[in-house]
């Protein structure tokens, strides 16, 4: 019986000894064993050309040159080789392949003839058919599958036409309308790869996280329709079917999660959150407007006052029955709230404090809850008491009356319509000398007695500042999750589709190709799954420190400079990401993309300005930067030179995700030779993590040597060295945050006990991080870290992930877990599935009818 030997040849790989068993060969790239059967069957055609030399022996590579191309003396077989093009006739018995040429080495045949085979999956019987009418026994080595005997039919003999067949021309096309020049189509799904697969159910718990319980929770909750987003809706009418939605969150327990039981609360600080995030889903707007309700104006009321405030407001706050704004901001000042304009002045007369806003550019604008639906709102205003300015504070103003009405001297404005977001009444407020009693000062972290005496238990006002900025870090945390899940959901909807849209023929007069089959197409669509995949582990590693810290458990000043730079990190990256993979979904589902309908529009309008509030992107990242330059200066200080070399000693790769400071790496980058052995030694996952690691230290170190000059400068001249290295501080807190993303990706795939979904997740971390290395590919080689041709294997070997990684593209969206009620949007419910299906249909019946007109070349060629 015939034998086959079929091999993945991810690489050039030495196949001497199966040569020399006589068994026929045949070469891989990561297809399915069906696809191998048709490729064997003759149902498909044989393509492909090695492409490199595979070598002789292990001897011959190492007495090779790295840098020389074809240099492994007496290779096995050469680059280039492969079977030609051969006819089926259909007759099973005499296709000439049968055993003349693919099968040399079991029929007698000279080692010539041993076959590399490019597979292909699906195609009419063009090709070659080897085993046609026989019976072999196949060993797919490298895949894990067991050695099958499989009786090959010689689809021409047999004869079911394939659809295919009946619909395409006879000769395979020219290519002319196949601008990629054809692609290759893979298998599809990782059952027909008989690869290891991913263990979706298992995926899925890994993804949803820590409070997995409470998001199943929230997308069971969502499934009612009265909670979703309607397109197209008026402005008004928008606002009001938010507002009406946040009472079913009131109904479903959504609005107690984050506050005291005293008060109706569930004290659960991280499941809040988790939760929180999932009503993006449902409509950005109902999340946001959520957020300012329970997050932002009951949050300061929570954080920011003390036990005699949770005790006047919290309940109605949970209940809904006092909707409030939360006014920082000033058209003036957002980014620098130390800045603002707005004074409360005490009056120690009266016990009040008078709440005004001098000038139009201390009017609040922006806030949530303002044009409308607001009672009141957590004022951000300078305290001044005594003649001293005391800082930014927060007081408790009521706004309107029950009835809606302004309150006296309090003025608001609209904002009207906005670039999304829409549900929420954004506006203005402003203050004429509003009088609020002596009690509406939220006065947890700074008090002004009857008398008008101030009093602090921080004294430095600096970080009692930041400390009442830090309590409200949760509306970051909460963006960096619900950006992206809203972004899973873009992938969820481009890739569905991808899987199903055919396009172009591919170029060998087989079926039309699936999108998802382009190189191009997977090059957009899967490192962006990478990306978002990295932002999952990571927001559940945020969220279990902001929970940590917000229960108590780890409320140290440390961990919550900690959380406060996670977050800083984070959420920049995935809000700045949810825009970019939105608009690739957009753009790769075509005219698709762009119907409301299909949502990936609406998402990007709504999701636009999560990269400004709650910390513009990039203010965040210089936080960030001066964080990482703090570590670095405090690592030095004072060190001698022993001390500097148990440091660099200390350094390990090993150090994943152990807080939010900087890492070292001292280990210089070792140049591995040859393209296929930088892409197997070089850029393993210890070596991804070094790249990304060291591109950190080098950058703050490099820019903490530039602003050396600036300690003994005037304050104008350090002011301008620092401004010249802004740039490029915020660039290197950027890459501590995307170092953050791979390590946390790295520790979430670490425990994963099942073979298949621990390899394809491992695949997935790997498409990550050389992803981002070839993003900073001109960093890199400017910096010496990579050689010119270890820079290329970046790019090359990505391209090797994303074809190992394209029959898992299916599972790993699926593992999102999103359910119809979630995703909503008809291209990616099946119906593109069912289109194809009724349109190859058609053309069989057509061509089984014999009415199927005939084509006009083919009338030329007669
Ligand atoms: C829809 C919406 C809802 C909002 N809801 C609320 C709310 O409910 N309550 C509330 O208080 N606020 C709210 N905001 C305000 C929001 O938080 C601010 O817009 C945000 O903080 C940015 O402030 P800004 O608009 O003044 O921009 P600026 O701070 O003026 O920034 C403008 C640009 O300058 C850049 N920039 C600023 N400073 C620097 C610097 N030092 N170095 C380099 N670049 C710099 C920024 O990166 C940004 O690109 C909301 C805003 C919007 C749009």
């Amino acid at each position: 019986m015939p034998t086959v030997v079929d091999v993945f040849l991810d690489r050039p790989a030495i196949l001497t000894a199966f040569a020399a068993l006589g068994v026929s060969l045949t070469a891989n790239w990561g297809a399915g064993t069906a696809a191998l059967f048709d490729v064997l069957s003759g149902r498909a055609p044989v393509r492909g050309k090695l492409p490199f030399d595979l070598p002789r022996s292990m001897d011959a590579v190492k007495a090779s040159r790295p840098d020389v191309p074809f240099d492994t003396a007496d290779p096995l077989f050469r680059f280039g080789h492969g079977l030609e093009r051969i006819r089926c006739d259909g007759t099973g018995r005499s296709c000439p392949c049968g055993g003349a040429v693919a099968f040399a080495g079991s029929h007698g045949g000279t080692r010539s003839h041993k076959t590399w085979v490019w597979v292909s999956h699906r195609g009419g019987c063009r090709g070659g058919a080897p085993l046609c009418g026989q019976r072999a026994s196949v060993l797919r080595a490298a895949v894990r599958a067991p050695t099958v005997e499989h009786e090959f039919s010689c689809p021409l003999s047999k004869g079911t036409p394939m659809t295919d067949a009946a619909v395409r021309p006879k000769k395979p096309a020219t290519n002319t309308r196949t601008p990629a020049g054809g692609a290759p189509t893979a298998a599809h799904t990782a059952a027909e790869a008989h690869e290891p697969r991913i263990h979706v159910d298992t995926v899925t718990d890994l993804l949803l996280g820590t409070w997995a319980q409470t998001r199943r929770e929230a997308r069971e909750m969502i499934k009612d329709p009265a909670l979703w987003k309607i397109e197209g809706l008026t402005v008004a009418d928008h606002r009001e079917r938010v507002f009406g939605q946040l009472q079913i969150l009131v109904d479903n327990n959504g609005s107690r999660r984050a506050f005291p039981k005293k008060y109706g609360g569930l004290e659960d600080n991280g499941a809040n959150l988790a939760g929180f995030m999932e009503l993006v889903l449902a409509d950005p707007s109902l999340q946001i407007k959520s957020g300012v309700q329970w997050g932002l104006f009951g949050s300061a009321i929570y954080q920011l006052g003390t036990e005699k405030h949770h005790e006047a407001w919290l309940r109605d706050v949970i209940e809904l029955t006092l909707p409030g704004a939360f006014a920082m901001t000033e058209i003036g000042h957002g980014s620098d709230v130390a800045a603002i304009g707005t004074t409360a002045t005490y009056d120690p007369e009266t016990e009040e404090f008078v709440i005004n806003t001098p000038f139009r550019g201390a009017w609040k604008d922006y806030l949530g809850n303002a044009a409308v639906h607001g009672r009141a709102a957590t004022v951000f205003a300078q305290l001044i008491t005594g003649g001293v300015n005391y800082g930014v504070h927060c007081f408790f103003v009521p706004i309107r009356d029950d009835e809606g009405n302004m309150l006296p001297g309090v003025q608001s404005e609209d904002d009207g319509v906005k670039g999304g977001l829409n549900g929420i009444d954004n506006g203005r407020l402003a203050f004429d000398h509003v009088r609020v009693p002596r009690f509406n000062l939220l006065n947890r972290y700074g008090d002004v007695a009857a008398d008008g005496t101030y009093s602090s238990d921080i004294p430095s006002p600096g970080r009692r500042f930041f400390t009442m900025l830090g309590a409200l870090v949760q509306g970051r945390v909460s963006l960096d999750g619900a950006a992206t899940t809203a972004t899973a959901l873009a992938l969820h909807i481009a890739i569905t589709y991808a899987g199903q849209r055919r396009q172009f023929d591919s170029g060998s007069g087989s079926d039309e190709v699936v999108l998802l089959d382009y190189g191009k197409h997977q090059r957009r669509l899967l490192p962006r799954l990478a990306q978002v995949y990295a932002q999952f582990f990571a927001n559940d590693e945020l969220l279990r420190t902001f929970d940590g810290v917000f229960s108590g458990r780890t409320d140290t000043p440390d961990e919550r400079e900690n959380l406060e730079t996670l977050a800083a990190a984070l959420k920049p990256l995935s809000t700045w990401n949810a825009l970019d993979t939105i608009q690739e979904c957009r753009e790769a589902c075509g005219g698709s993309g762009f119907m409301a309908d299909n949502r990936l529009v609406g998402l990007h309008h709504d999701l636009d300005v999560y990269v400004t509030f709650e910390g513009d992107n990039n203010v965040l990242l210089q936080l960030v930067g001066k964080r990482l330059l703090n570590d670095f200066a405090k690592q030095f200080k004072g060190a001698d030179a022993a001390k500097l070399a148990s440091f660099a000693a200390k350094q390990t790769a090993g150090k994943v995700f152990h807080g939010a400071g900087l890492r070292q790496l001292g280990q210089a980058v070792t140049d591995f030779g040859s393209t296929a052995r930088s892409v197997e030694l070089g850029l393993r996952a210890e070596q991804q993590h070094e790249l990304l690691a060291e591109r950190v230290r080098q950058m703050i170190e490099d820019i903490a040597g530039r602003l050396r000059l600036a300690s003994k400068a005037s304050p104008a001249e350090a002011a301008a060295i620092f401004n010249a290295n802004q740039a490029e501080l915020i660039e290197a807190a950027r890459a501590h945050g995307e170092l953050l993303q791979w390590e946390a990706f790295s520790d979430g795939i670490a425990g994963i006990s099942d073979p298949g979904t621990a390899q394809v997740l491992g695949w997935l971390r790997d498409l990550f991080g050389l992803h981002l290395i070839e993003k900073h590919l001109a960093w890199y080689l400017i910096n010496g870290r990579l050689s010119a041709q270890r820079a290329a294997s970046v790019s090359k070997y990505i391209d090797r992930l994303l074809l190992r990684l394209r029959p898992h593209a299916q599972d790993l969206v699926d593992a999102f877990a999103f359910e119809p009620e979630h995703v909503r949007a008809p291209i990616a419910s099946g119906v593109e599935q069912e289109r194809q299906r009724e349109a190859r249909a058609y053309y069989a019946d057509l061509a089984a009818s014999g009415k199927a007109p005939v084509s006009e070349k083919s009338l030329k060629k007669k």
